[in-house]
């Protein structure tokens, strides 16, 4: 039996096993893929204190930091189920059961896809999911923004102030961002926002994103627009359907919820990252919140192991 289980090892689960293992409880560390969503990305440049890295070299930090400790790690693993109780049992998919009497999830999400010919070849080539991210790679030039929700519109607003020009296209035939963030991207020059905008294709030379196809889903003529980089925000998928039947409270969007200090609903079980309803989703957050967590956990095994 473990003190903490980590289910997870991305930058929130990572954190969380490093956190336990300096209490010196028994910790262990599950995962499918050790890196998580920091295994697909390219340039990181917000990590602070690393002014650049890269995500396979940051992920390689990661697990030597990890492993640095006494963690069992059990990678290439996936967990199925989760079954409360004093002592908490999580199922994987080839049947084994782990125990333990707490544990940090830190499953993580997985960004909407657009699902159209062009969108996986030119991932990381111009098409894009996070703003914050990559948006200063587009300095100077023409983008496109997928969505017309909050992370749409509020990404069409930010990329706005250093890209050329910002294209929003919204499937509906109305966007569903806050009406603040509206008034507020209509009112910025260099931004245009095209509804009943169905995106078709990612157009590319081979190497790189250099336009889009999309259809106007009134006239149902075709478009193209010319174009460096595509930001697809038609949402972000906690990855969490295998806690559907857990006890575990989840938003209607999936996300596990989550007290200050990392706490679900379920005793003994606590959350951290992009899975959660932590608002912002980046590493340095996932980090913090990974910490947090793990350092709730631990308080909760003090006070639930008192003689
Ligand atoms: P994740 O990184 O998603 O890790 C989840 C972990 O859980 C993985 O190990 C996964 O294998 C595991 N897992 C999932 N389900 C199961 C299961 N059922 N059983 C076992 N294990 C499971 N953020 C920045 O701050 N700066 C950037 O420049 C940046 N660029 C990005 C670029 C891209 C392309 C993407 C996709 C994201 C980017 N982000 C960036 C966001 C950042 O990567 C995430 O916020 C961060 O990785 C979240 O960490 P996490 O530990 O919560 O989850």
């Amino acid at each position: 039996t473990f003190d903490l289980l980590v289910v997870g090892a991305g930058p929130a689960g990572a954190s969380a096993a490093i956190y336990a293992a300096r209490k010196g409880i028994r910790t262990g560390l599950l995962a499918d893929r050790f890196g998580g969503q920091v295994a697909d990305t390219v340039g990181i440049e917000n990590f602070i204190s690393v002014k650049h890295t890269e995500g396979p070299k940051l992920v390689a930090s990661l697990e030597e930091h990890v492993r640095d400790y006494e963690v069992d790690i059990m990678a290439n693993q996936r967990a199925v189920q989760v079954r409360e109780g004093d002592t908490l049992e999580i199922t994987l998919e080839n049947g084994a059961v782990l125990k333990s009497k707490s544990l940090v999830l830190a499953t993580g999400a997985r960004w909407r896809e657009m699902n159209v010919p062009g969108e996986r070849e030119y991932r990381g080539k111009g098409v894009a999911y996070c703003p914050h991210c990559d948006g200063p790679l587009f300095k100077g030039k023409k983008v496109a923004v997928i969505g017309g929700g909050n992370s749409g519109i509020e990404a069409a607003i930010d990329l706005a102030n250093i890209v050329e020009h910002v294209t929003v296209l919204e499937f509906d035939s109305k966007l569903r961002a806050d009406d603040v963030l509206v008034r507020k991207a209509r009112s910025m020059a260099n931004i245009e926002i095209i509804l009943n905008a169905q995106t078709l294709q990612v157009n590319g030379d081979g190497s790189k994103v250099n336009g889009l196809t999309y259809k106007d889903r009134v006239s149902a003529e075709q478009h193209h627009i010319a174009l460096a980089g595509i930001f697809v925000q038609i949402g972000l998928v906690p990855n969490t359907e295998w806690l559907k039947d857990s006890g575990i409270e989840l938003t209607l969007r999936g996300e596990i919820v989550t007290a200050a200090n990392g706490e679900t609903s379920v005793k003994g079980v606590f959350a951290a990252g992009d899975a959660t309803t932590a608002p912002f989703k980046q590493i340095i957050i996932a980090m913090g919140s990974g910490a947090t967590a793990s350092l709730g956990a631990f308080d909760y095994l003090m006070r639930s192991s008192a003689p």
